[in-house]
């Protein structure tokens, strides 16, 4: 995952990682390349959650993170990002 944190960022799961020991570069597949064997490392991953929360937050655009591809993860922030809104209109509202 080569994982540079922002420092108020927890990384300790991943000394959990399914991954550990994996080649990176598994992780990093070219464009168009297949994601297959990547997210079947992270299929039975403990710290899935943890780790796709963490690209979430540090907005990794590259790679696989919790069995995720960039593309999936961008769908998140944006629903995320019109559920804020969303919230937001509805408490100005009353
Ligand atoms: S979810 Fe995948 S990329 Fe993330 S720590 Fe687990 S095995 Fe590694």
């Amino acid at each position: 995952m080569g994982i540079i944190a922002k420092p108020d960022l927890d990384t300790s799961w991943k000394d959990l990682s399914n991954c550990l020991g994996v080649d990176p570069d598994l992780f990093f597949p070219e464009r168009g390349a297949s994601t297959r064997e990547a997210k079947e490392v992270c299929r039975g991953c403990e710290v899935r959650v943890d780790c796709l929360e963490y690209a979430l937050q540090n907005g990794e655009k590259f790679g696989i993170w919790g069995g995720m591809s960039e593309r999936e993860r961008r769908r998140i922030r944006r629903q995320r990002a019109l559920d804020r809104q969303t919230a937001a209109r509805a408490a100005e509202a009353g």
